[in-house]
């Protein structure tokens, strides 16, 4: 776990930063694939077979994307626990995401 503050690492049953008194992250969480680029989130999927219908979509698109799941074990849990089931994040370029938002907004809609 780490601390989003201060960045210190702390083991995996800690959930606060002692010294920031911030709620730790995984430290996957802050592991983006490509540090000096801006990702942005798009809404959540609740299911990964909407998430998989718009990687498809971006894909086709030519957008880069990465997914993420498991938000439960993150800074993000309050997010995710209003959602059923699954919930799934897509990251796009914050410079596509306007585009990627039209794309796949058909899909969250239905969703
Ligand atoms: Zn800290």
């Amino acid at each position: 776990m780490i601390c989003p503050e201060c960045n210190a690492e702390y083991l995996d049953h800690m959930k606060d930063c002692g010294d920031c008194k911030v709620t730790l992250v995984d430290a996957c969480a802050v592991d983006l694939p490509v540090p000096e680029m801006t990702w942005s989130a798009l809404p959540p999927f609740s299911g990964k077979i909407y998430a998989d219908m718009a990687a498809e979509i971006l894909d086709k698109n030519d957008i880069p994307y990465y997914l993420k799941t498991n938000w439960s074990s993150s800074a993000f849990a309050i997010e995710a626990a209003s959602l059923p089931g699954d919930v799934v994040r897509i990251f796009v370029p914050e410079a596509s995401f306007e585009k990627a938002s039209q794309f796949v907004g058909s899909i969250t809609e239905k969703n």
